[in-house]
């Protein structure tokens, strides 16, 4: 679970956090802003948002492998 908050609806409530940051209510992926409880989170979560963080760093390193 994790609290969502979104300014594009003024929802304020908790739902089940699927690792991605859109509005449970209206979909908005700009305007939501998500606070996780970590001690709420299962393993799989935790690994999807680990994830997600690592994609974003991924390609720099690529980039810089196939220079050498
Ligand atoms: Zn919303």
């Amino acid at each position: 679970m994790a609290r969502y908050q979104c300014r594009a609806c003024d929802f304020d409530g908790r739902a089940a956090w699927h690792g991605v940051l859109v509005c449970p209510r209206c979909g908005s992926t700009t305007q939501v802003r998500v606070a996780l409880a970590t001690e709420e989170m299962t393993a799989q979560e935790m690994h999807a948002i680990q994830t997600a963080a690592s994609n974003m760093s991924d390609p720099d390193d690529s980039a810089e492998e196939q220079n050498h």
